[in-house]
């Protein structure tokens, strides 16, 4: 009897999408298409710390070809997450209402203070690993007023709205920092210093958008954009499309993780996304402000909207000392794709894991902790 096509699916082992002499063969596709390119490599950037993990994790880049630079740019949301914002936070925290926020959050500095330091100084501060947990502390505790601090792209917003939609308890509100990834490209593929020739978009974001969002940047910019998985085969596809797209010069929309992500993508979960946030220019830490790059409550939310519930509170909140030598972090730069972390005079001391400066060594999908962990762009030596 014929197996159907979910149960080959369901066969299939994950190792598959780990597969060496694939790989290879998508390694020997990336050097035809770039061996004339050594002196001045063809440059890629992938928006997303999901990617910049799995290339690490994999060693990826000691393998790829030296015609390819992949650079990493602003897809890691905690790094994004303004200085202005994390003191929204702190402020709430310290007037003794309850903030609710993800883990990797709380050691990023504000302008002074961080979650974690508004903690010590018995700040409200509890980490929570979804929206539904935060929703259920706050229906446990109806007398206590509950924030949640809401981070991330269009993947956990979508959870915020979704959550929204089912009319959370009263004592319970959101403080929306939460960015959409689109109309960053424009700005990082505008900036004269970048010199991106494509994009590698995250494919956990296109399987809630579709991968049609990017077609408007696409014919505006000339750039092409290919849509990625996170098994080193599903990174090494899309990157063998991106430079063979700009190579023959036909910038187009690939989809290299077609097992998730379709073009009009889940219209249901659009639906909730655009019908509890709206887009608004925000500034992305370090980088700049971007029209349409944050996401706020519709007036229709704001009952649970903590900007308006704690106007009062946010608006006393003091800004503090930034701690020291922040003004020499160059996250945005990182970013931006304009340095790397060795290019950081902070990078591995005194900035570590343990001792971070900036918001990039912080989260896990910071680069420059990345490449403290992984130990950035290694040059391996090869012997016989
Ligand atoms: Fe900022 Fe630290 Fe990275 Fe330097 S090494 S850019 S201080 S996070």
């Amino acid at each position: 009897m014929a197996e159907s096509a979910a149960q080959i699916e369901s066969s299939r082992s994950p190792l598959e999408f780990r597969d060496r002499t694939r790989g290879q063969a998508l390694l020997d596709a990336i050097a035809r298409w770039t061996d004339d390119r050594i002196d001045n490599p063809v440059a890629i950037m992938h928006v997303c710390g999901s990617h910049e993990q799995a290339i690490a994790k994999f060693g990826l880049r000691s393998v790829l070809p030296p015609g390819l630079r992949v650079i990493t740019g602003p897809g890691c949301p905690v790094c994004v997450t303004d200085a202005p914002e994390i003191d929204e936070a702190v402020a709430i925290a310290e007037s003794g209402v309850e903030v609710m926020t993800y883990g990797d959050m709380l050691r990023v500095p504000g302008s002074g203070e961080s979650l974690d330091d508004a903690r010590a100084r018995a700040g409200h501060v509890q980490v929570v690993y979804s929206v539904a947990e935060a929703v259920g502390r706050a229906a446990a505790s109806p007398n206590e007023q509950f924030v949640f601090f809401a981070t991330g792209f269009e993947t956990t917003a979508v959870a915020t709205a979704a959550m929204l939609l089912h009319e959370p308890p009263a004592n319970f509100s959101v403080l929306s920092a939460h960015k959409y990834i689109p109309p960053i490209m424009e700005i990082v593929a505008e900036m004269p210093e970048t010199r991106v020739e494509g994009f590698l978009a995250a494919g956990h974001a296109a399987s809630i958008t579709g991968s049609a969002v990017f077609e408007p940047f696409v014919a505006r910019h000339g750039l092409p954009v290919t849509i990625g998985g996170f098994e080193p085969l599903d990174i090494l596809a899309g990157f063998a499309k991106l430079v063979e797209r700009i190579r023959r010069h036909e910038p187009r929309v690939d989809n290299c993780f077609p097992r998730m992500v379709t073009r009009e993508g889940n219209r249901r979960a659009q639906v909730q996304l655009w019908s509890v946030f709206e887009p608004s220019g925000g500034v992305w830490r370090g980088i700049a402000r971007v029209p349409n790059g944050n996401l706020r409550l519709r007036d229709r939310f704001a009952a649970w909207d903590a900007r308006r519930r704690f106007r009062d509170v946010i608006a006393s909140a003091a800004c503090g000392v930034a701690a020291t030598g922040a003004d020499q972090c160059r996250c945005g730069d990182i970013m931006a794709g304009i340095a790397e972390p060795r290019d950081c005079r902070l990078y591995g001391a005194p900035c570590t894991q343990s001792t971070p400066v900036g918001a990039c060594m912080v989260s896990s999908e910071g680069t420059c902790r990345i490449a403290l962990e992984y130990g950035g762009h290694p040059v391996l030596e090869m012997t016989p």
